[in-house]
């Protein structure tokens, strides 16, 4: 956006410049050539006055205007122009011949002023139209040179409505409390709620974080005022900072009002950090950070934003009266994709083939944004194909479109790597409910974001741990085990996805054998001490060893000890499991998110049927 952006402002000075260029020349040829008068030379002025013809004459400093009789009376008069002469019988000639003159005292600065004045005029003129032509283009006031309004919009009576977002439900249900408080701010600080001041949304793009933050306004109906990131680092040294500051104080005379924030890392990056530290940057989020600081929440005035890269944010953006509460607008499961689906379906026709939870199924890991553009595709072959109605053929072949340009981006898994995934975390997730002490898991999903993480399972402390018994310890490498051993189990072989899993195993073990003195062949020391990284990072072993090669040799074989153990503890309580870890593998690939509770009611359903026993 940013690009067309500039193209468009190189395009129009382009054409501006040719414009004005052309209206002056004009300009200049017309106004001068009504100044064009017949010169003639003094003498033949006086033949025409000795002769009678000339009717008036005007005198100036320099030159004597004058018109001649017209030959018939219907005829036009023919104007001339000479340069006076020191001639003193003038006067005496002309009262002779009774012509009307008169002496003129004209300097011709004003017509040489004016012929410069007017196309300055005509110059400024058309820029200012210019101007505005832009700026409504660009949806809003457009930049007024010095002025800091700029590039804020503002916009009321936004139609856009949280029905119109699907798919994020978990995020829609934490803003509701959002909208209820700008629809009756009074109420609510009466009872007391929690005000929230800032609000992040997070998550990759095109979730509809942006849309979301329209719904809330919409729902509201308050006015929203917004701006990118982005736009900020385009702006001269010292605007950004002054726009902050305008944005805060057009809001606070708004309220109850959002002010909203795309795009946040292109201007909260951590400071100091980036190939250019951009102090304009730096001042505009200072300024930021100042205006949040210093406004009462209770006047009614939500800041949100949105980032699809919170790594990068600068930590003193999270602060507690900052955007203290973030929202995590993730991708998309199944269902939620058939929502979506379903929403932009409406304003086109569709074909009673069109099985949308079809497509739903064809397209995990695509994101709003991606559905729009199947739907928006299908739309398009169907007209090429001289069809007003849309047939699920016209989809499918939409969401190849789509999927081979994603597949550049390195989204979306084959079937087979899918089948794989969900063995390889429901895995993670049976080991985890299986033991005792182990963190509980919340959600399996085998939705890829990014390239990175192709699924995961998540657990949730149910408190804060400082200290970790040995056996806890082992259950944590049996849980990171418990990934690659299903694929182990199920497919005959490991792949390459475990790699992560089982560093993290690798390092606990080490830490337990040579930092916790939790190995019984080496006995209760501590074979470390180096500045302690927290508690169980990884650390590096650049320190250079205190130990002998044979105490090397050793740690390696208890911190395979621990490895082992806990991989042949795994294999056997897989193995046993293997029923449940099949079927609900099968469950995760169709739902593609599971809650634990999902899984652990599975487990216990074949359980009590078996009569089996968990470890
Ligand atoms: P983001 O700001 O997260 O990058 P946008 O809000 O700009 O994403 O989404 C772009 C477009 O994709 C939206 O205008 C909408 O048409 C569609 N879209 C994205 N997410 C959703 C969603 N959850 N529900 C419905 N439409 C969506
Ligand atoms: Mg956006
Ligand atoms: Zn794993």
């Amino acid at each position: 956006m940013y690009n067309s952006v500039m193209d468009k402002k190189q395009r129009i000075s382009i054409w501006y410049f040719l414009i004005a260029f052309w209206l002056l020349i004009i300009f200049q040829e017309v106004y001068l050539a009504s100044q064009h008068l017949d010169e003639v030379p003094y003498s033949q002025f006086k033949i025409w006055l000795a002769e009678d013809k000339v009717d008036e004459i005007a005198i100036t400093d320099t030159e004597i205007n004058g018109k001649l009789k017209p030959e018939t009376p219907d005829k036009e008069p023919q104007w001339f122009k000479t340069i006076r002469v020191d001639d003193p019988n003038l006067v005496k000639q002309l009262e002779e011949k009774g012509v009307e003159y008169a002496g003129v005292i004209v300097s011709t600065l004003w017509r040489d002023v004016a012929s410069w004045v007017i196309p300055i005029l005509i110059f400024a003129g058309v820029w200012f139209w210019l101007l505005r032509k832009m700026g409504q283009g660009a949806g809003g006031g457009f930049m007024r040179i010095g002025q800091s309004k700029a590039k804020i919009y503002v916009e009321k009576d936004i139609k856009v409505k949280m029905s119109d977002v699907a798919g994020v439900d978990e995020a829609k249900d934490e803003l509701v409390e959002v909208i209820e408080f700008l629809k009756t701010p009074q109420k609510f600080t009466r009872i007391g709620g929690r005000i929230p001041k800032g609000v992040l949304l997070v998550g990759p793009p095109g979730t509809g974080k942006t849309l979301l933050a329209k719904a809330i306004a919409g729902e509201s109906g308050v006015t929203f005022f917004s701006i990118s990131g982005s736009e900020f680092v385009e702006m001269f040294v010292g605007v950004g900072a002054a726009r902050v500051r305008d944005l805060f104080e057009q809001a606070k005379g708004k309220a109850p009002c959002i002010i909203f924030i795309d795009e946040l890392d292109a201007l909260g990056k951590a400071r100091g950090t980036g190939p250019m530290t951009h102090e304009e940057r730096e001042q505009t989020l200072n300024q930021l950070l100042v205006e949040m600081d210093g406004f009462d929440p209770k006047v009614g005035v939500i800041i949100l934003a949105a980032t699809n890269r919170p790594e990068i944010l600068d930590p003193a953006l999270m602060r507690a009266g900052r955007f203290d509460r973030q929202v995590l607008v993730d991708r998309p499961d199944r269902k939620g994709r058939e929502a979506i689906l379903k929403i932009h379906s409406k304003i086109i026709q569709m074909g009673p083939d069109v099985k949308l939870e079809n497509i739903a199924a064809m397209t995990p890991g695509m994101v709003g944004a991606d559905l729009a553009n199947i739907i928006n595709e299908g739309a398009l072959l169907a007209v090429r194909r001289d069809r007003e109605i849309v047939e699920q053929r016209d989809l499918e072949e939409a969401v190849e479109r789509v999927v081979a340009g994603l597949e550049k981006k390195n989204r979306i898994l084959s079937q087979e790597e899918r089948r794989r995934v969900a063995h390889h975390e429901i895995g993670h997730a049976l080991v985890a409910l299986s033991l005792k002490g182990v963190d509980p898991v919340q959600k399996i999903s085998i939705i890829p974001r990014g390239i990175a993480a192709l699924g995961y399972t998540l657990q949730t402390p149910t408190e804060d741990r400082y200290l970790l018994t040995r056996s806890e310890l082992e259950n944590k490498i049996a849980v990171l085990l418990g990934g690659r051993i299903a694929e182990e189990i199920v497919f005959g072989e490991a792949s390459t996805g475990a790699a992560d899993d089982l560093q993290k195993a690798t390092n606990i073990a080490k830490r337990m054998v040579k930092d916790y003195g939790m190995s019984d062949l080496l006995g209760t020391v501590s074979l470390e001490n180096a500045a302690q990284p927290t508690f169980l990072q990884t650390r590096e072993s650049s320190y250079g060893h205190e130990y002998s090669e044979e105490t090397a040799r050793e740690i390696d074989q208890e911190v395979r000890k621990f490895i082992d153990n806990q991989a042949n503890r795994v294999k056997d309580l897989l193995t046993e499991l293997k029923p449940v870890l099949l079927e609900a593998a099968q469950v995760l690939m169709t739902k593609e998110t599971m809650t634990g509770d999902d899984l652990r009611a599975l487990m216990e359903g074949r359980e009590k049927g078996a009569g089996l026993q968990t470890i």
